[in-house]
């Protein structure tokens, strides 16, 4: 009793863009003369990772690799031309457990600026491609300052074959049965959210959030919102947390306009996600956040579930054993007495083991996020490009 639990460093975590390069290249090149951790434990040794040039080979995501959080790589070529991105080991979570497939047709990425998870969903419906066939993602990002970044993001990464950007467009104000819409078979969530994972952060002091959905606010407390310029045509896209669109809230504010606040956020994340429900074509579903907090979480998951909605299209929960091989490996999963908080038929056992958490912190070496998957039999045929 007494002990406290160690908090461990956080790795640099750099994602191969297999769209430009591959692992065994980067091995080759950026990365020789660098020793192979086989644990990411040992690479977070201070005093092994100070003295040594470390690198760790993710087993969960393909092409993912962990450096000592002192590496820096970020004056390599391979950076700043794109052939690696900086991408936390969580963040690559959705598009990998979304698993595209030539047969699911159109993407769409709903909430999709800076663009880390529509440039990696774009390298992996790369590589998925079947004689060609590879599905389109459309880039829905509503705030039109944020979409230039996801345009220099989705050039570096060298993924503009394979994105078309919706800037400034509102995903609740996508009509599902209109083109592009129609034509979507699978779509990647990942609304503004509390941020209360993002590493380096206090779990109660954030909401990302515009003001317009969050009107309560008081505005004498809000500073000027503060937006970073558009990134420069050449300057490389380092992976960047969702800007903050409302001030931090400070220390002194009460546990009761915490959880107004977090109300607001959770209704506006299930609002977005029965959308995508609504979507004729759609057959499969990633929902996420980088939030630590069960009302942003299992409480969305479940309600989303036990919607009207979800019962009229045949939406449900992928399952743990049905997920793909690195996320069914994954150990840290959701949190069945929150499910049941919220639940009506109180059946949440088996979607609580589906959710997929990470804690930060953890010798995991993840932010705090979470994310869920939903699919659905269809009789529609999806059309093939
Ligand atoms: N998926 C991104 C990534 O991995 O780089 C991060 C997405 S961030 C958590 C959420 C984004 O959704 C913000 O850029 C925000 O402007 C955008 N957003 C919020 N509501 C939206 C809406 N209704 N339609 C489209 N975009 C929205």
């Amino acid at each position: 009793a007494g002990v406290a639990a160690r908090r461990w460093p956080h790795p640099r975590w750099v994602r191969v863009n297999t769209i430009k390069t591959s692992l065994d290249e980067q091995l080759r090149t950026t990365f020789a003369g660098y020793k192979h951790s086989s644990s990411l434990e040992q690479l977070l040794d201070v005093t092994t990772s100070r003295t040594e040039k470390l690198l760790h080979i993710d087993k969960h995501i393909p092409n993912l690799l962990a450096l000592p959080p002192l590496t820096d790589v970020s004056k390599t070529p391979a950076y700043t031309n794109g052939l690696i991105i900086f991408q936390d080991k969580a963040s690559c979570f959705p598009a990998y457990l979304l698993d595209v497939k030539p047969e699911d047709g159109n993407c769409m990425d709903a909430c999709a600026a800076p663009g880390n998870k529509t440039t990696h969903l774009a390298a992996i419906a790369d590589q998925r491609g079947v004689g060609g066939s590879k599905p389109q993602i459309y880039a829905c990002e509503r705030d039109k300052t944020r979409a230039l970044t996801l345009q220099q993001m989705v050039r570096i990464a060298g993924a503009e074959n394979h994105v078309t950007i919706k800037a400034g467009q509102d995903f609740l104000r996508m009509e599902s049965s209109q083109p592009p819409s129609d034509g979507v078979g699978a779509l990647l969530l990942d609304p503004s959210c509390s941020g209360s994972g993002i590493v380096g952060r206090d779990e109660v002091s954030e909401v990302i959030l515009p003001r317009s959905e969050l009107t309560y606010v008081p505005q004498s407390r809000s500073k000027k919102r503060k937006r970073k310029a558009p990134v420069e045509a050449s300057q490389p896209i380092v992976e960047t947390p969702v800007v903050p669109e409302e001030t931090p809230l400070n220390g002194d504010d009460s546990s009761d306009r915490l959880s107004t606040r977090l109300a607001a956020l959770s209704a506006f994340q299930l609002k977005l996600l029965l959308h995508a429900f609504e979507f004729p074509k759609a057959r499969k579903i990633t929902y996420s956040t980088c939030s630590v907090y069960l009302q942003e979480n299992e409480h969305v998951v479940t309600k989303a579930l036990e919607s009207p909605i979800a019962k009229k299209r045949g939406w449900r929960i992928l399952q743990r054993d049905q997920q793909i091989s690195g996320m069914k490996a994954w150990e840290i999963r959701g949190n069945s007495q929150a499910c049941r908080e919220v639940s009506e038929t109180g059946d949440v056992d088996q979607v609580a083991e589906a959710c997929i958490r990470c804690e930060k912190g953890t010798k995991e070496g993840t932010q705090g996020f979470f994310v869920a998957a939903f699919i659905r039999d269809g009789k529609e045929q999806v059309p093939q490009k």
